[in-house]
């Protein structure tokens, strides 16, 4: 039995414990994305950083 990508991602933040909250509202569903742990930022200018949502498969940046 394949586990969905939904279950995956959900496992592996219970795994992680508390993300950092961003206080940015997911674009899709509206609920609060978090900062995914990353070393991207140092990459890009202007520096962005990866965030995602807690509770829809959304994934997206913002700048930091
Ligand atoms: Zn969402």
């Amino acid at each position: 039995m394949l586990k969905s990508l939904e279950e995956h991602d959900k496992e592996r933040m219970e795994a992680y414990g508390q993300p950092k909250r961003t206080g940015i509202a997911c674009p899709v569903c509206g609920e609060e994305t978090v900062e995914a742990e990353t070393d991207a930022r140092l990459v890009f200018y202007p520096p962005r950083i990866d965030i995602f949502c807690i509770s829809c498969p959304w994934r997206g940046t913002c700048l930091v």
